[in-house]
């Protein structure tokens, strides 16, 4: 047993990474020999401690079971050619993690622990992160209410753990969405803006009927009218009109994505105009009859931009050829150029 600073750290015996085929990984199914867990009791964070993977156990009464006081992030650490490891824009999972824990009445949780814990569990997994375009280790945080009693009322104990999941490429396949009608996924006042872990429960069901009829994603528009689009399931939208670029602000009801916020920094680098404001429904569909749609694409972690090959709206399909200069296509190699440590970093995002 090994303590660096107040980090405990209890080392797995034996790697279970020769059991793992790393050229066929379902995404998020296998994790890595060891995982971060700490404790918030008595209104302070205990003493952190890195711990083999496995099972948790937790009072059936617990919180986070019956009101659904959790929140997560998703992060990823890159390999590049010589063998080290980057994070990109971490500090940024850390605040929007703060962000949502005090939406749901939960705790803030201390930068250093987040990012030493995060450090050490990387450097003690660092075998599971492999180099190559495409590769990367998923890396979930999450925060939960762990106080036994079905009262409901905030937690007053809780557990904050990292996970961690080897990542393939994404392929994420042809991707049709359709443009939300009747459910929503966020209210203005609501919790659309933190990563709760029930905003995703919620989307489940309408997501399942739209795939019932072929489209794979839903694009959520504002609830009050749904004549606004706001985002995916888990990826920040972006439109192009002509060689404009659309995205909504972020607000109450849609998350800060922090690949977002990124590519409109490198759209505007570029020379882009990026307009960040409301997108109707009705301009983008007026957009595509007259043939000045040229793309829609979604942005996130997972993978990194998907470009969408249609969207559905009334039941009319609205197709999408992207063009040769696709602007999804160079965002998501600027972006992997950055995370692979392949260029210079002229923002910083690297760590
Ligand atoms: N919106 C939602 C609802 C998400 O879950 C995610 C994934 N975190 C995103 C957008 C994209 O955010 P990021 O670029 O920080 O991964």
């Amino acid at each position: 047993m090994e303590t660096t600073s107040t980090l405990k750290i209890t080392k797995r015996d034996n790697s279970k990474i020769a059991d793992v085929d790393f050229n066929n990984l379902a995404f998020g199914s296998v994790f890595t020999d060891h995982m971060f867990s700490v404790e918030y009791v008595n209104g302070q964070w205990q003493q952190p401690e890195i711990v083999p993977y496995g099972p948790i156990s937790m009072d059936p009464s617990a919180k986070v079971f019956h009101y659904g006081q959790a929140v997560f992030e998703g992060m990823k650490a890159f390999k590049d050619d010589q063998g080290d490891i980057f994070l990109f824009r971490p500090e940024d999972n850390w605040e929007r993690i703060n962000t949502s824990s005090a939406r749901l009445a939960m705790p803030e949780l201390p930068k250093e622990v987040f990012m030493e814990g995060l450090v050490e569990l990387l450097k003690l997994d660092e075998a599971w992160i492999k180099a190559g375009d495409g590769n990367s280790l998923y890396i979930r945080p999450f925060h939960i209410a762990t106080q036994p009693g079905v009262s409901a009322s905030p937690s007053d104990r809780y557990k904050f753990m990292i996970i961690l999941a080897p990542a393939q490429s994404y392929y994420s396949g042809e991707v049709s969405v359709v443009f939300a009608e009747k459910y929503s996924r966020a209210a203005s006042g609501g919790v659309g803006y933190a990563k709760a872990a029930g905003n995703y429960a919620a989307q489940f069901y309408p997501t399942n009927l739209a795939k019932e009829e072929g489209y794979q994603q839903v694009i959520w528009t504002d609830a009050n009218t749904h004549e606004y689009l706001e985002e995916a399931g888990t990826m920040n939208v972006f439109f192009r009109v002509g060689d404009k670029l659309l995205t909504a602000p972020t607000n109450d009801t849609i998350l800060n994505g922090i690949t977002r916020k990124s590519i409109i920094q490198l759209a505007e680098a570029a020379g882009i105009t990026v307009e960040v404001r409301p997108v109707a429904v009705k301009e983008i569909v007026e957009a595509a009859q007259a043939g000045e749609l040229k793309e829609i694409f979604g942005v996130g972690t997972a993978a990194v931009v998907v470009p969408f090959k249609s969207f559905a709206y009334k039941g009319e399909d609205h197709k999408l050829n992207a063009p040769e200069n696709s602007y999804g296509v160079q965002f998501k190699k600027d972006l992997n150029d950055i995370q692979y440590n392949r260029t210079e970093d002229k923002y910083g995002w690297r760590v």
